[in-house]
Parts: structure tokens; C-alpha cells; sequence
């Protein structure tokens, strides 16, 4: 699968606001949104406002950008919540979070959603006892994430899970520091996900 391999810091410029796709370095005075206030490019400074359909490509973009995903996997994921029953909008980002690498980002083993979609893809992290190497992966009610046991004493994880140690889990899953592990106990909802995503205008842009 293609991925975005571009300069990130660039993306959060286009959208104006901090995406958080770069770990650490996002809470650093090195972030490029802090540091530069205006879109990139030549014409960076000088854009009109947007126009509503634009409003709506904006913001479907920043919620592809958070995470971490391309056009058409974005796509199938509406065409998912379209299908459940309920808000669409609510549906989609319900999904959205309950892949298992957001999932893992959200329990504080990776600094980005990026990294957490690399430490799945090497296999460090087990759903019901069973090794699960894919990104894309949905967690569900009752599943238990665990940091695999072989992967517990790696310098790395120890690093990452002491500089979140202020991030709380989402409320949908109970965390274990013993045990490295969570359980999925609800379906994310919309007031689980602190993203500021209008969800409603990719509805639109979607339903045009
Ligand atoms: Fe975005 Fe992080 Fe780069 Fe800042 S440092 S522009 S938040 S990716």
C-alpha cells in the first residue's frame, strides 16, 4: 500500500493546525505550525478563505492526515459508517479510532500514530493472546490489546510508555500497566476522540 512519504510537518501546515504526526518534536518549539502560521508553497501567505466545498475538502483531509491514511482507504471507511446505523459522521470516526494502530497509539506504546502503524506492521502487539501485524486491524468490545511479553523489556517501549505516562487511555478501553494490556470495553464515541474534526462537512463533501 502507497503511503504519504512527504515532509509531514508541511501537512499540518496546510490544514493550520498541529496533526501531532512527528512525536515528540510536536511539543517542542521546533513545530514547524508554531514556528511558520501560514500554509506552505509559494502562495502559502496569500489564500482567500475557503469556499464551503472547500471548507468541507479540508476538513476530510485533516482527518485522513490524523490518521495516517490515503484517499480510498478513507473512503471505504465511509462507505462503512453509511452502512451502520446512527450518525455517519459518528460512525467514521468511530472506526477510524478503532484500528488497532490508533488503538495502540492511544495507549501511549508509540509517540505517533505513524510509529504505532510500524510497531504493529513488526509484530509487537498480540489481540486475544494472538500475534496481529495489521494496521488496519478493528478492535471490538471484549478484545484485549497487549503489548507482547518478549517486547516489554525493550528499551524503546520503556522510553515511550514513561514519556506518555501523562496521556490517559480513552474511557472504551481499560488499561493494565501490570499486564501491558487493555480491554476494549465500549465502542468509541464521539466524545472518546478529542480530535477537532467537523465530522458533518465530510458528510457533505461525501453525500455530494
Ligand atoms: Fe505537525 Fe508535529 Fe510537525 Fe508540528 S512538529 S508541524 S505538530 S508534525
Amino acid at each position: 500500500m502507497a503511503r504519504y512519504t512527504g515532509a509531514v510537518c508541511r501537512l499540518c501546515r496546510r490544514e493550520g493546525q498541529k496533526l501531532f504526526l512527528k512525536g515528540d518534536r510536536c511539543f517542542t518549539d521546533k513545530c514547524a505550525v508554531d514556528r511558520r502560521t501560514y500554509a506552505p508553497g509559494q502562495h502559502g501567505q496569500n489564500r482567500a478563505k475557503a469556499s464551503e466545498y472547500g471548507s468541507q475538502l479540508r476538513e476530510k483531509q485533516k482527518a485522513k492526515r490524523y490518521y495516517g491514511l490515503l484517499e480510498s482507504q478513507f473512503r471505504s471507511y465511509f462507505d462503512m459508517a453509511v452502512k451502520m446505523k446512527g450518525k455517519k459522521g459518528d460512525n467514521l470516526l468511530s472506526l477510524l479510532e478503532r484500528r488497532l494502530d490508533n488503538t495502540v497509539y492511544r495507549l501511549g506504546f508509540a509517540m505517533s500514530r505513524a510509529e504505532a502503524r510500524q510497531l504493529v506492521l513488526h509484530g509487537h502487539f498480540t489481540v486475544d493472546g494472538k500475534k496481529v501485524n495489521i494496521p488496519s486491524f478493528l478492535v471490538k468490545p471484549g478484545m484485549v490489546i497487549a503489548l507482547r511479553e518478549k517486547s516489554r523489556n525493550l528499551d524503546k517501549f520503556k522510553a515511550t510508555i514513561e514519556a506518555n505516562s501523562f496521556r490517559q487511555p480513552p474511557k472504551w478501553l481499560d488499561y493494565d500497566a501490570n499486564t501491558f494490556s487493555a480491554k476494549v470495553v465500549a465502542l468509541p464515541e464521539r466524545d472518546d476522540i478529542d480530535l477537532p474534526i467537523n465530522e458533518q462537512l465530510i458528510v457533505e463533501l461525501y453525500s455530494k
